[in-house]
């Protein structure tokens, strides 16, 4: 095992790290930007270094800083967290060659899926069910058109380098698709130095299902079922459970299935998310995200697994922990993605917490990072907290969501908890009966209202 491993992230996530390393005995250390000084992993960690001033690109994403703290400290692994350097190839080749491990894939397996094109022919080649449309990449217009005429309209036209619900456009007829086809392709040159684009059917009323794979690196890989992550706001989710109202035992063991086959095949290491649309009873594979997912603690309480402390283990050469066997869903989990922001516009509502009381009893989980006096920067995601909890049944998760946002005392900023309070009281909501649209749907409602 690891003597002392890098955080290379903040927030609730640096944390998530550091309590799963202190728990194995794995020294700890923090990196922070001049604006965090202050901020809980700094304090939390076994060491800390300061990296840079509050920009990112100076600070969190600064290659050099980075190697450089794991070599002033010893630090033989980093952890990446999620976002900042977690799906960057470049960085990740550059770390093994300084001889310190990514506690994650491989530089090849990010490469691979962070390219939406490769990701899907990999994923289709492997038996992974896909959305239909081009096969790969779309050279012209004309191209364009002959893929709508065997695929029909609407038709979404999609960026290979695209991320965070960038570089989409949809197309709902002939006309439409010179449009959507000219501007998917400038705007992804723009914002991602590359213009190839692809087609997909457009589905009108899917869930967003995701399934949570892990694998030793050698060979070997299993499932942790599903999360449906379908409300969502600009792409961006804000509630998340485990498992899926809409999947039934035997779904899920059949598309974990083929995704834990995929993943092994081709010697995946590390935790990943394999990214579907999910209508009539079908799958539609979507992206691979080559990292652990904010909402990852809603598989932790359905499964009763660390999948921080299974990702150094892996990492320092250890085997998984569990089989496919000793994995069995229990329960009901439900996530709440708690950001500083003001509604109803959802704008960044950084300041000073004034008073921070956390909610607490059985069944309840909360990863953040704040407490009295910490004041938010403006400079990072306004993610300030996950309230995480876990009951019996849906019925009782829910209840018990509702009694722990009651408790939450969060003063000082604007939050997003009356959004919560407002979605408990909705009846889909309490069936489960939601789809990716629901959400903008409700919130354009409300503001009409
Ligand atoms: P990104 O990497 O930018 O997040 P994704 O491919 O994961 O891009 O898609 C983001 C979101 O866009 C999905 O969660 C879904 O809401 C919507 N979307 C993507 N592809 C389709 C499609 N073929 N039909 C309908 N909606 C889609």
């Amino acid at each position: 095992m690891f003597r002392k491993i890098l955080v290379a992230n903040r927030g609730e996530i640096a944390l998530r790290v550091i309590r799963a390393a202190r728990e194995m005995g794995v020294e700890t250390v923090a990196v922070h930007s001049t604006a965090d000084a202050d901020a809980m992993h700094v304090r939390m960690a076994d060491e800390a270094i300061c990296i840079g001033p509050p920009p990112s690109p100076h600070s969190y994403l600064s290659v050099p800083a980075i190697i450089s703290a794991c070599e002033i400290t010893g630090a033989e692994a980093i952890h990446p967290g999620y976002g900042f350097l977690s799906e960057n190839a470049n960085f990740v080749q550059i770390v093994e060659d300084h001889g310190i491990k990514f506690i994650g894939p491989s530089a090849e397996h990010i490469r691979m899926m962070g390219d939406k094109i490769t990701a899907k022919d990999t994923m289709k080649n492997l038996g992974v069910p896909c959305v239909p449309g081009s096969d790969g990449g779309v050279p012209d217009f004309d191209a364009a058109r002959a893929v709508a005429e065997t695929t029909g309209f609407p038709l979404i036209v999609k960026a290979t380098a695209g991320g965070g619900g960038r570089g989409m456009k949809l197309a709902r007829s002939a006309e439409e698709l010179e449009t959507a086809f000219r501007t998917a392709r400038s705007e992804a040159k723009a914002a991602f130095g590359n213009d190839e684009v692809y087609l997909e059917k457009y589905l009108g009323r899917p869930r967003h299902i995701e399934v949570q794979v892990f694998g030793d690196g050698k060979g070997r890989a299993v499932h942790l079922g599903e999360r449906d992550c379908s409300l969502q706001r600009r792409h961006q989710k804000v509630f998340e459970e485990a498992p899926g109202p809409a999947i039934d035992d035997a779904t899920r063991a059949e598309i974990g299935a083929v995704c834990a086959k995929a993943v092994a095949e081709i010697g995946y290491e590390g935790a990943g998310t394999i990214e579907f649309l999910y209508e009539d009873g079908e799958f539609y594979f979507i992206e691979m995200n080559t990292r652990l997912q904010v909402e990852h603690p809603v598989t932790e309480a359905v499964f009763g697994v660390d999948l921080v402390r299974e990702q150094i283990r892996v990492a320092a050469g250890e085997p998984m922990s569990f089989t496919q066997d000793d994995l069995q869903v229990q329960g009901h989990a439900i996530e709440v993605r708690i950001n500083a922001e003001k509604l109803p516009n959802f704008a960044p509502s950084p300041g000073t917490i004034t008073q921070y009381h956390a909610p607490g009893g059985l069944g309840v989980r909360m990863d953040s990072a704040l407490y009295d006096g910490y004041r938010i920067p403006p400079y990072y995601d306004s993610l300030i907290a996950k309230l995480i909890v876990y009951g019996r049944d849906r019925p009782e998760a829910l209840a018990r969501l509702k009694r722990a946002l009651g408790e939450l005392i969060v003063d000082g900023v604007d939050t997003t908890v009356p959004l919560f309070h407002a979605l408990l009281e909705e009846p889909d909501i309490q069936s489960g009966d939601y789809t990716i649209h629901w959400l903008e749907k409700w919130l354009e409602e409300a503001m009409a209202g």
